[in-house]
């Protein structure tokens, strides 16, 4: 069986970094909660609670605790509040994140509306909506033109695909552009997204079956799984117990994860397609 690996698998550089800087926490002795999962995925976070780590969803929770800010990010004001009490504050906000927070900062305080790209539910957008200062709105279409006033600046929630984020602001252009006075298009998206969602989009195109490793609530996982499945049947798993019967007898198969995915998960499931798959 030949396996086609996309070259980046494994944690990303906002999550590696992140481990890293609550590790160091842990290091120095410091009691820690992090506000939600440092990331998408079982086996870590049960390792960091077993270790003494709380997750905490609402900072009100928090007593005694130095509380890590994940890749993802925060709200200003989620800053403010836990500063205003005095607790101590980590911030492992990823910088291609932190990047996407000043440009919304930026463009609101310039008089635009900000038009973020994302998912409105997700940590990431919701901390983009708040550094928009109440000018923020996310949506994944077009919304109604009586929700936008005359200057729009549209940023993307870093983990979307490309194509569709060009999509989406083609047609806002198309639709949009005789009424408004400005639409000012910035490109918020993750270069190591782009770069993992245009190679397994590649490998895709060659193999017999496409298998994405990644926790099924992570949404980058669930993306790099519909980019391929439009070109191969693909299976998202979250692990090599979950290998389908059927991807032993390819002759060709793809791999590649998520960007919270652990390397050692992908390396076990090429394992174990090396050992069951057809010779
Ligand atoms: S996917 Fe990109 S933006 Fe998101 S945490 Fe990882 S490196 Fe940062």
């Amino acid at each position: 069986m030949e396996i086609k690996r996309t070259s980046e698998i494994g944690f990303c550089y906002g999550v590696r970094r992140a481990l890293k800087i609550v590790e160091r926490a842990l290091g120095e002795g410091k009691k820690v909660a992090t506000l939600g999962p440092v990331v998408h995925n079982n086996k870590v976070v049960g390792e960091l609670l077993g270790r003494g780590v709380e997750i905490i969803s609402d900072p009100e929770e928090v007593e005694g605790r130095a509380v890590v800010i994940t890749a993802h990010g925060s709200p200003p004001f989620t800053l403010e509040e836990l500063a205003r009490r005095g607790i101590e504050i980590i911030d492992a906000t990823c910088p291609v994140v932190r990047r996407a927070q000043i440009i919304a900062r930026n463009l609101a305080e310039e008089g635009f509306e900000v038009l973020i790209f994302g998912e409105e539910d997700h940590t990431e957008v919701r901390g983009l909506m708040g550094w928009a200062r109440g000018r923020g709105l996310a949506a994944l279409s077009i919304p109604p033109p009586e929700r936008l006033g005359r200057k729009i600046g549209v940023i993307a929630q870093t983990t979307q695909d490309p194509d569709k984020f060009a999509q989406f602001a083609a047609d806002l252009c198309r639709l949009f552009l005789p009424d408004k006075l400005h639409i000012r298009i910035c490109n918020t998206i993750c270069p190591e997204v782009t770069r993992r969602l245009r190679e397994a989009e590649k490998i895709a195109r060659e193999v017999e079956m496409m298998l994405v490793v990644g926790g099924k609530i992570s949404a980058n996982t669930r993306r790099l799984a519909s980019l391929c499945s439009r070109y191969v049947e693909t299976f998202h798993i979250e692990g090599a117990w979950e290998i389908p019967e059927k991807a032993f007898g390819c002759r060709a198969i793809g791999l590649t994860s998520g960007t919270s995915t652990p390397a050692e998960l992908v390396e076990e499931v090429e394992r174990r397609l090396r050992e069951e798959g057809r010779s």
